[in-house]
């Protein structure tokens, strides 16, 4: 089995929250966000561990880890990924995914074969702005039928938006509550822009609350990372 896997973390308590969980980066994405953090796993050539190592360190971690999360990069864009997910199951974890939403049909088939305990969907934009901030071509479209999806398939699942102020203003995620609401989805977490330097944006805080506030009135509670 051939993955890519570009970097791992071997203890986080944040990348799925109230788990202690591993997390294994897997190189190469389509698309190229404007805010994007994680440019040296956009490319699917670069240095990458062996899987088999990666199953050798999780066998040392039975019992001090709750679960394996992949992530990226855009993990579905990888056929390997049911495969590896379901060795990391039989080994006794419980899986995570972090995605984008690019590949709809794979995440679909994940889904359904039972093979991902709870999902950090990245969401962009409302669909309109989507392909602009991603630059790909399709992208909203493909991420909104993931969410679609996820939804529907009751597999549990926080959303995640990251905010910079110039990409996603206020009127802009009000459009995107009312288009989570007509997914019928929830649960979504505005994350602060950080730059290079991990400074977050002036008054980042304060802006991220206000506009949680105001989309809670579409949406029911949304949270905020700012800190
Ligand atoms: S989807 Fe994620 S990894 Fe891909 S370009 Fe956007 S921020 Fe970077």
């Amino acid at each position: 089995m051939s993955l890519p896997v570009g970097g791992m973390t071997p203890l986080s308590t944040v990348d799925w929250p109230d788990r202690l969980s591993a997390v294994i980066f897997l190189r190469g994405c389509a698309w190229r966000c404007q805010y994007c953090h994680n440019q040296d796993l956009q490319r699917r050539e670069g240095s990458t561990h062996r899987w088999l190592e990666i199953l050798a360190f999780l066998g040392s971690r039975r019992g001090l880890l709750d679960g394996v999360v992949f992530s990226g990069g855009e993990p579905t864009l990888h056929p390997g990924l049911a495969e590896a997910m379901a060795e990391v199951r039989a080994m006794g974890f419980s899986t995570a995914l972090h995605t984008g939403g690019d590949r709809p049909e794979r995440l679909a088939a994940l889904l359904r074969a039972g093979l991902v305990d709870w999902v950090g969907f990245d969401l962009k934009a409302p669909l309109a702005d989507y392909d602009a901030l991603t630059g790909s071509p399709g992208s909203g479209e493909r991420a909104y039928r993931s969410l679609r999806t996820l939804v529907s398939s009751g597999v549990p699942y926080e959303l995640r938006t990251t905010v910079r102020r110039d990409l996603l203003p206020l009127p802009r995620l009000l459009a995107l509550a009312r288009e989570v609401a007509v997914c019928g989805a929830g649960n979504l977490v505005l994350q602060a822009y950080r730059d290079a330097e991990q400074q977050l944006e002036p008054q980042a805080p304060s802006t991220l609350r206000e506009a949680a506030r105001q989309m809670g009135s579409l949406l029911g509670p949304v949270g905020v990372r700012a800190a």
